[in-house]
């Protein structure tokens, strides 16, 4: 099956909207791409750097035609911009979209799209700290996991379209239910982002009683915490209140495990330490094992030149 697509639009033009544009372009996936951004600015940008054959000033416009639709906004945008797209829609369209949870797309979306076209929520395990129309690369998506949950009434043909259409973007593809994906990315996602918030925040009022110190000495560890701390407030606003159930089971959990550190290091229990420990710098080594992390060391930066 041809992973290609004669017209493609992109309702979303920030750091996924694209970069799904550049690799678009680069595999010839598609005749025609047209795109919607909310802000005159970002529709401009995208003009004038060739994100978009034809721009336009409403989603209802944009997916005119359209065969594959991907909707690339905050998660909760997705219900609003489908209940505009939805009369609109072109008969036997693919509609998906690239949201970090999935159950609440299915429940804010769902509803109104008409029977006559083929919903497939995705979602690309795959970005930066960096937002906006100027952020995206053809390379995102490359060797990182794609997930696509179908609802089990979904037409096969239209899932294995899709399929094609993200391997040919670079991507592994695996499929799971909305639900499945949304407590494992809790753990994967959304609670490393979750602590990464807080330790920063927790720093940043240190930072006013030690005189800079925790700028100065950032490369002890925290430095890496701001990378993540520094993603898009918004789509992870929308993260956290559309997966809410998944990341308090995980934050539950998690608040446990640390409980259990918090008693070792009172106890001066080096043992139970030293296990945690050997036990994580595993799971780094099999991710890197996976393809899914660089094996150099502090991931591969050099020093900063002066
Ligand atoms: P982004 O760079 O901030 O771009 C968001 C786009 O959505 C912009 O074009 C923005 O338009 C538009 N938008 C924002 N709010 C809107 C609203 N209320 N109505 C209509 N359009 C709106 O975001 P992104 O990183 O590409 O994320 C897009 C989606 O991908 C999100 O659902 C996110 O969960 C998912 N995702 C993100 C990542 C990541 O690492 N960033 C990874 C995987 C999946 P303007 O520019 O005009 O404001």
């Amino acid at each position: 099956m041809s992973a290609q697509f004669k017209r493609v639009a992109l309702i979303g033009l920030g750091l996924i909207g694209s970069s799904l544009s550049h690799v678009m372009r680069q595999k010839g996936l598609a005749e025609h791409i047209s795109g919607y951004a909310r802000s005159a600015a970002t529709r401009a940008k995208a003009v004038e750097i060739g994100l978009v054959d034809s721009i336009h000033e409403s989603a209802a416009a944009a997916v005119q035609d359209a065969d594959l639709v991907v909707l690339c906004v905050p998660v909760g945008a997705c219900g609003e911009v489908a209940g505009e797209i939805g009369p609109s829609l072109k008969h036997g369209a693919i509609v998906t979209d690239v949201g970090s949870v999935k159950t609440a797309i299915v429940r804010d979306v769902a509803p109104h799209l008409p029977g006559h076209v083929h919903f497939v929520p995705g979602h690309p395990v795959a970005g930066t700290e960096q937002s906006g129309p100027e952020s995206g690369f053809a390379e995102l998506f490359v060797n990182r996991w794609c997930i696509l949950t179908p609802l089990p009434d979904c037409d096969p043909a239209a899932v294995k379209k899709l399929e094609e259409f993200w391997r040919a973007c670079g991507s592994n593809v695996e499929t799971m239910s909305p639900e499945h994906h949304d407590l494992v990315l809790a753990i994967t996602s959304h609670l490393p982002h979750l602590i990464a918030y807080n330790i920063v925040a927790t720093a940043a009022d240190v930072e006013e009683v030690t005189n800079s110190e925790v700028i100065k000495f950032s490369a002890g560890g925290f430095r890496d915490f701001t990378r993540i701390a520094a993603s898009d407030p918004i789509m992870w606003r929308d993260v956290f209140l559309n997966n809410k159930d998944a990341v308090l089971e995980m934050l539950g959990r998690f608040s446990e495990d640390l409980s259990v550190l918090q008693r070792a290091i009172r106890w001066g229990d080096g043992e139970t330490l030293v296990n945690l420990f050997t036990r994580s710098r595993q799971i780094r080594r099999s991710i890197i094992a996976a393809g899914q992390e660089t094996a150099a060391p502090d991931f591969g930066r050099r020093p900063a030149k002066n």
